[in-house]
């Protein structure tokens, strides 16, 4: 069965080719390579690594292009890294500052009177909006945006202490505090540090500029490496809150001192001079030598960001261990943890991870940076193996569970994305500041950094992992230029239009990944259909190609209903729908009058195939695809004011109403309504 999409072709082919809705300014002319930093003595190559360096790693498959390499033009993206730039990045700013982030540093260089605010990890939020400042500026300079973050460095670096010690927090009368076994546990002073390293590395890719860098080098190589590691002579190392494993194996790639490498796997394997309840081991997903771990537990970030540090490691090693368990670890993800929108995390309880199969909906935690941890560690198993099943969550996480985090002026963000919600118990579910504020930077870096996941290269070619109108232009592993612009009305519509332009004609294989959920999908080359479009692959075209060779695709993004394993008590007798990459759910108020949506269920009883409706609203939320169904009200309400009432075997009496669905990621972005129920999953 295909269904066609109602929206013209033409029309968005035409509002797509005006081009760059972000500014795409060439980066090179901002330059200001420190002189004698320590961050890069030989290497000029510093402005195109990509969101990993990973050229050099010998067990990546699949090499990152830089972020200034592709400009995602006007469309889904565009519009949504349009608003991350202009808004979401520069109001965090303000928010950070005003909540005392800026002078919990000030403070310590006799620059402010204030007292020391927030969490052990404020420091981190610094460090993390540093880093979406560095992926945006490679999208283009803004020399404002730049300037407030060279002070806000400046204003970090001054705190340094002598032995290259930096925390806002461990100072004064914590200072004898500082990694003690319970504070490594709690403290995050390396997670912070890793946070830093990210930063750093970010805003140097773009700007040249190493400041940070050299001082987060300063941080590992005077104060961490000569006290703590392995050996008699130094303390163990517990990382408490996983994040530093990451940093440091790019630390490892960006400057090349294999040091920051042996460190990381150090603290992957964990050392068991710090003893710990066995609990702890879950919780915080260290300790133990993670080639011992057989299944995702404990808080989600902390056991993303473990799985991301240890790809990278593997990466850099090659140690098959390594790959045996972060295979046994993501196919736990995929068939028995992970919510149909990417997000992971079911119990807020310990922003955990529950059982097997334990993925409720109402309390579902679903952390925005539980899925945006889920992504970078998809990110980096696709950099391994080349494997679309990794592409294919990256999407899934992205356009659902991460995406709905930022509401989509920008300024709200959401902590925890449940998959269904009754604001009637009082829960307020996007607001502007957290305490603990970690979700809101984190997705500000990650739709700044978007760019570098469209494309990547490989010995015999280029890769297309995800769709929307875009360009790129880079060059092939051979050197050869490459230009390739994408036109696409992705993801509203399934035709996706590549044009293909080597500098000269050349061989090479250009992979188009097609999308496990489309099932049937055309592709033709300068016209000419090609078969082999497999599901969840990537489709290997190897020919001769010449400037201006146009690759067509056209998925198939008929409306599917998803069923989840029985096994998952909390979905039993409910569907999701899913059209292409997006997953819907349904928000009272655009719901018939009088029909909550307790008492309503999907009615597919009366064919043999779902009967959506699909309209283009260019005014509704920012321009979406609604799916219309019809629907079964319960006359019955079982939503009404008795909890208990005996069953009756006869059936329901019910109505025909129209459901109207909208994708989840635009949820929560009206006026809310007395009673605002949404769910995904829906009775049916
Ligand atoms: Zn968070």
């Amino acid at each position: 069965m295909r269904k066609q999409a109602k929206i013209s072709r033409r029309k968005f082919v035409g509002s797509a080719a005006t081009v760059a809705a972000l500014s795409s300014l060439p980066v090179g002319k901002l330059m200001t390579f420190a002189k004698g930093s320590s961050a890069n003595p030989e290497n000029a190559d510093w402005k195109d690594q990509g969101v990993l360096y990973v050229d050099k790693s010998p067990y990546a498959k699949v090499h990152n292009v830089p972020v200034h390499a592709v400009t995602i033009t006007q469309g889904f993206w565009g519009a949504r890294r349009e608003i991350n730039v202009d808004k979401s990045i520069p109001s965090m700013e303000k928010l950070l500052e005003a909540n005392g982030r800026m002078t919990n540093f000030l403070r310590l260089v006799g620059q402010s009177n204030a007292k020391q605010t927030g969490p052990v990890y404020s420091d981190s939020d610094v460090y993390k909006w540093t880093e979406a400042v560095g992926f945006a500026l490679e999208s283009g300079d803004r020399p404002q945006l730049r300037e407030v973050t060279e002070k806000i460095i400046k204003e970090v670096v001054a705190v340094q202490e002598p032995s290259g010690y930096l925390n806002t927090y461990y100072v004064d009368d914590r200072s004898k505090d500082r990694m003690t076994p319970d504070v490594q546990r709690w403290g995050h002073e390396l997670y912070n540090l890793g946070h830093m390293i990210q930063g750093a590395i970010a805003f140097y890719r773009a700007t040249g500029d190493s400041t940070l860098l050299d001082a987060s080098m300063r941080f590992v190589d005077g104060y961490l490496l000569p006290n703590f590691g392995p050996g008699a002579d130094k303390k163990p190392i517990f990382s408490g809150h996983p994040e530093i494993e990451l940093a440091l194996v790019e630390l490892y790639r960006t400057t090349g001192q294999k040091k920051y490498l042996t460190l990381a796997g150090y603290i992957l394997q964990g050392d068991d001079r710090i003893k710990v309840p066995q609990r702890a081991y879950v919780y915080h997903f260290c300790g133990i030598p993670f080639t011992s771990r057989t299944h995702l537990e404990g808080h989600a970030v902390r056991a993303m960001y473990a799985c991301c540090g240890a790809t990278d490691y593997y990466m850099e090693t090659g140690d098959e261990a390594y790959l045996k368990t972060l295979d046994v670890l993501w196919n736990d993800l995929v068939a028995t943890q992970m919510y149909v929108t990417g997000g992971v995390g079911a119990r807020s309880q310990g922003e955990a991870f529950g059982d097997s199969y334990e993925l409720p909906n109402f309390t579902a935690y679903g952390e925005s940076c539980a899925a945006i941890g889920n992504m970078m560690w998809n990110w980096r198993m696709l950099t391994a193996t080349g494997d679309a099943k990794y592409a294919d969550v990256i999407e899934r996480a992205l356009y659902n569970g991460i995406n709905s985090g930022m509401s989509l002026d920008g300024t709200l963000y959401c902590y925890r994305n449940p998959l269904a919600f009754d604001p009637s118990g009082g829960d307020q579910i996007r607001n502007p500041w957290y305490d603990t504020t970690c979700c809101p930077p984190n997705l500000e870096r990650t739709f700044a950094s978007l760019p570098g996941y469209f494309y990547g290269t490989s010995k015999d070619g280029l890769y297309v992992h995800l769709y929307d109108n875009s360009e790129l232009r880079w060059h092939l592993e051979d050197g050869t230029g490459l230009q390739i612009v994408q036109k696409t009305n992705y993801p509203w519509d399934g035709a996706v239009e590549l044009t293909v332009s080597p500098a000269k004609p050349v061989e090479f294989a250009v992979y188009l990944r097609i999308p496990g959920w489309s099932d049937s999908t055309q592709a033709k080359v300068n016209g000419q259909a090609v078969s082999g479009a497999t599901p969840g692959k990537y489709l290997a075209l190897r020919r001769r190609w010449s400037a201006g060779d146009t690759v067509d695709l056209e998925f198939n993004l008929t409306p599917q209903v998803i069923e989840a394993n029985a096994r998952v008590v909390d979905d039993y007798g409910r569907v999701a729908v899913q059209r292409g990459p997006l997953i819907y759910c349904l928000e009272q108020l655009d719901q018939p009058q009088g029909v909550p949506l307790y008492d309503v269920s999907l009615d597919l009883r009366k064919s043999a195939s779902p009967r959506f409706q699909e309209q283009f609203r260019a005014n509704l939320l920012g321009g979406i695809v609604v799916l219309k169904h019809p629907g079964a009200a319960n006359e019955n309400s079982v939503s009404g004011n008795t909890l208990y009432s005996s069953y009756t075997a006869s059936p329901a009496q019910t109505h025909e109403v129209e459901l109207q669905f909208i994708p989840y990621y635009a949820w929560a972005n009206r006026a809310p309504t007395p009673m605002q129920v949404w769910t995904p999953y829906l009775r049916a």
